[in-house]
């Protein structure tokens, strides 16, 4: 638990940091994609028009990246409604399943009957992206991701389960840390931002991982939820 803490502590000052840097560098942002897009509408760039759009995209990347860092912090405003998990789930879905157009993957809901909850709809939306994403990242070419739902003494659980080549031992301490990623692309966030988020909702994380692929479970504590 202490281990937990420190952790979530760590998370809360490079979000808090975040916070302060990326308010800051967004003004100037904001200010150039104006004139970006003033320009693009230009006839003496009408030729140039689809560099005008890819510095624009450049800069959306930018900003969600931003976004991104604020999940961290943990006094960030939330926003908890009465929710339920699995129509957050379907309204995601056809966003996830662009991710397996290009590969020989599909994405299979199995989504039970569970009692509605009070979440803030952004940040699930962004726990379950993340799992998503790494689950079928894990699985490079082919597979089945999977999404389930369902209740268990009184609790709700949410597992996204992959057919990956599974978390190797000597790395399952390590993940969740702020820039851990064993990928040449990553960012190491994903999992951090998870448990970050998961906190806020009294929700625990827990992983179940072998060379055939890795089930993530998100366990939602009984007492925010509603009958
Ligand atoms: P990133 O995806 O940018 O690497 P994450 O925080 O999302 O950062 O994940 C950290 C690391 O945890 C990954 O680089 C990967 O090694 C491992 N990992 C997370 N989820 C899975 C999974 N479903 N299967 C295998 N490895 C995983
Ligand atoms: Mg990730």
């Amino acid at each position: 638990l202490e281990k937990e803490m420190v952790r979530l502590e760590r998370l809360n000052l490079i979000g808090q940091m975040a916070a302060g840097i990326g308010h800051e560098i967004r003004n100037p942002m904001t200010t150039v994609r104006g004139y970006l897009q003033y320009l693009s509408k230009k006839d003496k760039y009408s030729d140039q028009v689809e560099t005008f759009q890819l510095m624009i995209e450049e800069l959306d990347r930018a900003n969600e990246i931003i976004t991104e860092y604020l999940f961290l912090s943990q006094d960030r405003v939330v926003d908890f409604k009465r929710l339920n998990l699995n129509t957050i789930i379907h309204h995601l879905y056809p966003l996830l399943s662009v991710h397996t157009k290009i590969e020989d993957m599909n994405i299979k809901l199995n989504l039970g009957s569970i009692p509605d909850l009070y979440l803030d709809e952004k940040e699930l939306r962004q726990l379950i992206l993340n799992l998503a994403r790494n689950g079928l990242e894990a699985m490079s070419a082919k597979g089945t991701l999977t999404i389930a739902t369902y209740s268990q003494q009184g609790n709700v659980i949410l597992e996204v389960e992959d057919q990956g080549t599974g978390i190797p031992n000597d790395i399952k301490d390590k993940i969740g840390t702020p820039f851990f990623t064993t990928k040449l692309n990553g960012t190491g966030l994903g999992m951090a931002i998870c448990y970050s988020i998961a906190a806020r909702h009294n929700a625990t994380i827990g992983f179940q991982s072998s060379p055939q692929g890795t089930k993530v479970r998100v366990k939602f504590q009984g007492c925010r939820g509603v009958s």
